[in-house]
């Protein structure tokens, strides 16, 4: 397995780094991971590809691993995109689609950087790692760490859904729960590392979750036929899966791969209750204050500061995209309707995203015709406190009042 990886490189102001060693910030800002992609034009054709198992390390040659026996995967398939008429027609649009990453291993799209991260932890020695999480990325961690071996620790809030703090500990994680959000958890990350001795692997702190999540762009333009969609709508939390998507394009289009040189809009959705993006996208500013009292259903977009603010908004700009804020009291409105629409089980991040589908196909900013891609990030059935509904009840003792069942 040829490795093509020549550098990691300072995405603040372009440092040079080498990737023989375990990295992590640059002047405390994140890392992007350079290959020689001459070199990869040369040794895999676009054709080549569909040969292989339909799996995202069938991307090997623009992912970091140096040897393919180091993979740790619980078997990441590449996953359907799935055209919705009913969502479309409700928005008066003709071509959305949702990319439903909830079949991923451990029910979200977390597991796409986990896996890479715990596959490179494991090629430098690593054998204790650490991350603080909104929810899933603990999950992922935890999974993928069981299965290489290594110890894990993970910190949540302490009001993170209960399935997250459950499947971190059945799957053999030191899980804790911290009164505060998850820029408090990612301090005692930092700072247990002197007295704990673990890797940080905090969101875009290890550079190579990054290249994990670029293989949902990578997958996007080859399911498309290679003819990128119009607009990409994502829900934004520290923002690795927008950013990645964004360096996939970047490095399909240097490899003469993609059908034209338009690249879509990306759309980063956060909830009215977590928006910093938002607002530092309003405000012209390339670097995003801190949310004060950050609240959402939406748990995996609660992040109220990210270390990698400025490669978003970066994205976003270079795009001619949007950052957009929906109303927080909605939230459970677009998960059942989405679900109920199409029967695709809609967590409350992607259902942000279709609120601002919504908005955006009513003013115009979308236009009919255009190719729309939401990205279902997580499995609905992993918020049970956002699911959670009274159903009527049936007395078996009782004679059985059908028009009542009938109104359901
Ligand atoms: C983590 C997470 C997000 C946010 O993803 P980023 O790439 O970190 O911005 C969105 N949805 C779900 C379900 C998540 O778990």
């Amino acid at each position: 397995m040829p490795r093509f990886v020549t550098h990691l490189e300072s995405a603040l102001d372009g440092t040079r780094l080498s990737a023989d060693e375990p990295q992590t910030l640059h002047k405390d800002r994140p890392l992007w991971v350079r290959y020689d992609l001459d070199a990869v034009r040369q040794a895999v054709t676009r054709d080549d590809l569909a040969e292989r198992p339909p799996m995202m390390w069938r991307y090997r040659e623009l992912l970091p691993p140096r040897d393919e026996r180091s993979i740790v995967s619980l078997g990441e398939q590449m996953t359907p995109i799935l055209r919705c008429r009913r969502l479309a027609h409700r928005f008066g649009l003709e071509n959305l689609f949702i990319k439903d990453e909830s079949r991923l291993p451990t029910g979200s799209f977390k597991s796409r950087g986990l896996a890479m991260a715990i596959t490179m932890a494991g090629e430098f020695g690593i054998r204790r790692v650490a991350i603080p999480t909104a929810g899933n990325a603990g999950g992922a961690m935890a999974a993928y760490a069981a299965r290489a071996g290594l110890e894990a620790f993970v910190f949540m809030p302490a009001d993170t859904p209960i399935i997250n703090r459950y499947e971190c500990r059945l799957a053999g994680a030191r899980t804790f729960l911290v009164n505060g959000l998850i820029t408090d958890c990612g301090r005692i990350v930092r700072e247990g590392k002197e007295p704990l001795g673990w890797f940080d692997m905090s969101t875009l702190k290890e550079p190579y979750r990054i290249e994990g999540k670029k293989t949902m762009g990578l997958e996007l333009a080859e399911q498309f036929g290679w003819k990128l969609p119009d607009v990409i709508v994502y829900p934004t939390g520290g923002g690795t899966g927008l950013i990645g998507m964004w360096k996939a394009f970047e490095e399909l289009a240097e490899l003469g791969w993609l059908e034209d040189t338009r690249r879509p809009r990306m759309v980063a959705v956060q909830s009215e209750g977590c928006a910093p993006i938002v607002r530092a996208f309003e405000a012209g500013e390339r670097f995003a204050q801190p949310f004060a009292d950050a609240q959402t259903i939406a748990s995996g977009i609660r992040v109220p500061a990210a270390v990698g603010d400025f490669m978003i908004l970066d994205a976003v700009r270079a795009s001619h995209g949007r950052a957009v804020a929906v109303e927080e009291a909605r939230l459970r409105y677009w998960m059942a309707l989405g679900t109920a629409s199409e029967g695709i089980a809609i967590c409350p991040e992607t259902a942000a995203c279709l609120g601002a589908v919504e908005k955006l196909a009513a003013e115009g900013w979308i236009g009919r015709e255009e190719r729309v891609v939401v990205f279902n990030t997580g499995a609905a059935q992993k918020y049970p406190e956002a699911m959670a509904i009274d159903l009527p009840q049936i007395d078996k003792n009782a004679p059985l009042d059908w028009e009542l069942i009938a109104r359901g």
